[in-house]
């Protein structure tokens, strides 16, 4: 039951997720989350890095679209000067979100990988919605009062993949 949070990979940030690694895997599209996986959950804007990695992709034809459960707003004023799809008030983990992103890519779920920093939300979400999931780590530890409950339990998941060898970074 556990298995439903075990990304199938992961990565320290969203850098190491590259265009050519994507390319063998026959992947078109990733669906991203926003905040502690792109940039920090309190920074309004892309950083350059984030532009860059955006541009890349863009470049190698390779859509993105970032789906978040935070509202509108502050997904909106992420996203857009990225000229990228988002999807607010996503309600991860649930399916749809996903799915939706997913159609408007034109893309099946084999030619897309999940991005997120959180079990809770982002993996478990995109394992129930048959998406390959890379997990990485939070950019920083403080998150907002919304996610440090789940984060408590998060915890006790990553210590048991850890514990059995599943997982294997250190935080
Ligand atoms: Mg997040």
């Amino acid at each position: 039951m556990l298995n439903r949070f075990l990304p199938n990979e992961h990565v320290k940030n969203i850098f190491e997720v590259s265009p050519t690694i994507l390319k063998e895997k026959g992947i078109k599209g990733i669906i991203t989350d926003l905040d502690n996986t792109l940039v920090a959950w309190d920074v309004k804007e892309a950083t350059p890095d984030v532009i860059e990695w955006f541009k890349l992709m863009k470049d190698n034809g390779i859509k993105v679209t970032i789906i978040s459960n935070n509202k509108e707003e502050r997904v909106k004023m992420f996203s857009e000067p990225l000229g990228t799809p988002f999807v607010f008030s996503a309600k991860k983990p649930l399916k749809r979100a996903f799915k939706v992103a997913a159609k408007q890519m034109g893309l099946a779920k084999e030619q897309i990988v999940v991005i997120g920093d959180q079990l809770l939300t982002d993996v478990l979400g995109g394992n129930s919605a048959g998406f390959y999931t890379i997990l990485v780590v939070p950019i920083v530890k403080t998150d907002e009062k919304i996610t440090q409950f789940n984060r408590r339990i998060e915890r006790k998941i990553l210590n048991y993949f850890r514990n059995k060898g599943m997982i294997s970074w250190e935080e």
